[in-house]
């Protein structure tokens, strides 16, 4: 299977099975280390706006840094009014609106997003786009997520978060 940066398009080698002629995608060295620069330079949103699929970098708080034009759209909302709110919040999720709030609520627990950003920054690595179900408002809406460790040399780790055109029927809630 080879693997080819998602951002740039560079190839990134193979990986088993070598049988498999798919593409997966990830985030080669060089664009994480461009994130960690923009963010250095409170620069992120406007480097993440030369993406075309919604993006955004959560911290590990999982609160939103910055997200890219792409991602205001499909949300509907300014990227300004992103910043500093819970992934779940940010994404309009019907459950963040409960008291308990985005990441405590009884739904958090099988949250896809929740669960796969909270793995990016525990295992220091990224996950392959992976099917997912946005709660948005009375609406269900299919995606990919994809995320990605950014070990930052200016501040705490963030994790880039991706979203991407639906794939296969979802197998799990994500906020
Ligand atoms: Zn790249």
């Amino acid at each position: 299977m080879l693997i080819r940066c998602a951002w740039c398009g560079c190839d990134m080698g193979a990986k088993e099975p070598m049988t498999n002629v798919m593409v997966t995608h990830s985030i080669c060295p060089q664009c994480l280390l461009d994130v960690d620069v923009h963010r250095a330079s409170q620069s992120l949103g406007e480097y993440l706006d030369r993406f075309t699929e919604p993006v955004m970098v959560v911290d590990v708080a999982t609160r939103v840094v910055a997200a890219n034009q792409a991602m205001s759209q499909r949300l509907g909302r300014h990227s300004r009014t992103l910043l500093g709110l819970q992934g779940g919040a940010a994404m309009l999720c019907r459950y963040a609106s409960l008291p308990e709030g985005c990441g405590n609520t009884v739904h958090c627990r099988d949250c896809s997003i929740r669960r796969l950003v909270e793995d990016s920054l525990c295992n220091r690595s990224g996950s392959v786009p992976t099917p997912a179900l946005l709660h948005h408002g009375d609406q269900d809406i299919s995606l990919m997520v994809s995320c990605h460790y950014v070990d930052s040399s200016h501040g705490a780790p963030l994790v880039v978060v991706r979203l991407e055109p639906a794939g296969p029927t979802p197998t799990r809630a994500i906020c």
